[in-house]
């Protein structure tokens, strides 16, 4: 009987959760849409790829902050490409029950805990990469899921 108690509040810890915002200037975690560079949603088209996270919009040099009580898990390599290299960071976390990473964010630490609504780092700067994209921080489950519905 202990162990269905266990298992079922585990799994209400995710069931509708709701991110807070993810970056300063954008409150209501306004997505980014279509742009000439592609479209923000999961499963987009990326040439023969789909889009494996949402891209929520966010200016560079933006604070970002924890969507919520998170563990940091070690900084993300996002690219191989060095002229992408303004924006190869991002940052690994855990928390609510959830495995998650963002992408194009500088960590001001890489362990440790944040509460939700903390600082986690900035925005760099994605203009210089693509100029006249919606700038952002992409959103990517660990398992590859759509995090949609956290939003
Ligand atoms: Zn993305």
């Amino acid at each position: 009987m202990r162990h269905v108690v266990v298992l079922l509040a585990v799994l209400c810890v995710c069931d509708g959760l709701t991110f807070g915002p993810l970056c300063s200037g954008n409150p209501t975690n306004k997505r980014r849409t279509s742009d000439n560079w592609g479209r923000g949603e999961y499963g987009a088209r990326r040439g023969s790829r789909l889009h494996q996270g949402l891209d929520i919009v966010c200016n560079d040099g933006s604070v970002v902050y924890a969507p919520i009580d998170v563990t940091l898990n070690g900084k993300v390599i996002v690219y191989n490409d060095p002229k992408k290299a303004a924006i190869n960071s991002g940052i690994n976390l855990q928390g609510e029950g959830l495995c998650f990473k963002l992408f194009y964010v500088q960590p001001d630490r890489t362990s440790g805990t944040v509460r939700k609504g903390q600082r986690i780092g900035v925005m760099l700067p994605m203009q210089e990469v693509y100029p006249g994209i919606t700038s952002h921080v992409h959103v990517q489950m660990c398992d590859r899921s759509d995090p949609t519905k956290y939003f």
